[in-house]
């Protein structure tokens, strides 16, 4: 019989090498609230089957494995996604995004028509559609049926009603979805050639939601660009993540697509990371 606590996990996570300081504190957290479901000031005396649970996790988080995915789940804007490697792990810098959409749509009255392409667990359209509210109509659409089993399982335990649909969007673009308001996208722009050392990082995260394939790291951009304003109704507004790298690239991609304005803001990093283009 061991008696466990916060601190005891925590020393264990700075032997291991995996962490250290802050860091080590805060996966400790995670560990002990989200991965074990106790509360965290408390300590618990266990057997020693607690022992290798505890150091199967220690293990995972050694290899390397994202803490969201050994406890199951991720937050986001204060709603918790249920998240598996099928999906990405939803980003600070994403909830920065939706912010910005919220902001300049709270105040609209009338139906507000949402289309989230690589829509993943779900986390911009379904925490749109809960801050939103009924007057919000929103899709999601991806390529991968295992993300959105994950999305539409999001969908239903947070209670928000949201229409998610397969569909490639490189090889079919807009056709068949209708007309929106409000286009927004988190799609893969990760490059691989510009930094080899992030694959590593990555690992544990679908390929597919992160690296473009093909040599064109901007091509869900210029698809955006070149058919999104069709799609958009006049007064509606389009609006991307990016990486701090293309942001420039990106912006003169839709001003060159003849979208009437393209305008980068930074996040809370003061790094150049969403872009909003209106027709
Ligand atoms: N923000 C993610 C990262 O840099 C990338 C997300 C994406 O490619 N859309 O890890």
């Amino acid at each position: 019989m061991v008696i466990w606590n916060l601190s005891r996990i925590e020393e264990l996570i700075v032997q291991k090498g995996i962490a250290q300081g802050r860091e080590a504190s805060n996966i400790a957290g995670w560990i002990w609230e989200e991965c074990l479901g106790l509360a965290r000031m408390t300590s618990h005396t266990f057997d020693a089957k607690f022992d290798s649970k505890i150091g199967a996790i220690l293990n995972r988080l050694e290899a390397g494995e994202p803490v969201q995915y050994i406890a199951g789940h991720a937050w986001f804007y204060g709603l918790k996604f249920n998240v598996t490697p099928a999906v990405l792990i939803p980003r600070p810098e994403t909830e920065e995004l939706v912010e910005w959409i919220y902001t300049e749509w709270k105040n609209t009255e009338t139906e507000i028509r949402i289309l989230d392409i690589g829509t993943g667990s779900g986390c911009i359209a379904i925490t749109l559609k809960s801050l939103l509210g009924k007057k919000a109509k929103v899709i999601g659409i991806d390529i991968s049926t295992d993300a959105l089993q994950i999305a539409m399982n999001n969908a239903k335990h947070l209670n928000q009603e949201v229409e998610f649909r397969l569909h490639d969007f490189l090889e079919e673009g807009f056709r068949g979805l209708g007309e929106f308001d409000i286009i927004v996208s988190n799609p893969p722009y990760v490059d691989t050639k510009a930094n080899t050392s992030i694959l590593e990082k990555l690992r544990f995260e679908p390929s597919v939601a992160l690296f473009p394939q093909g040599p064109d790291v901007n091509i869900f951009y210029k698809k955006i660009a070149a058919e999104g304003m069709e799609a958009l109704k006049k007064e509606g507004a389009c609006y991307v993540e990016l990486n701090e790298f293309n942001a420039r690239e990106i912006k003169e991609i839709f001003l060159r697509s003849g979208w009437k304005e393209s305008k980068v803001q930074n996040d809370l990093q003061g790094l150049p990371r969403m872009l909003k283009a209106i027709k």
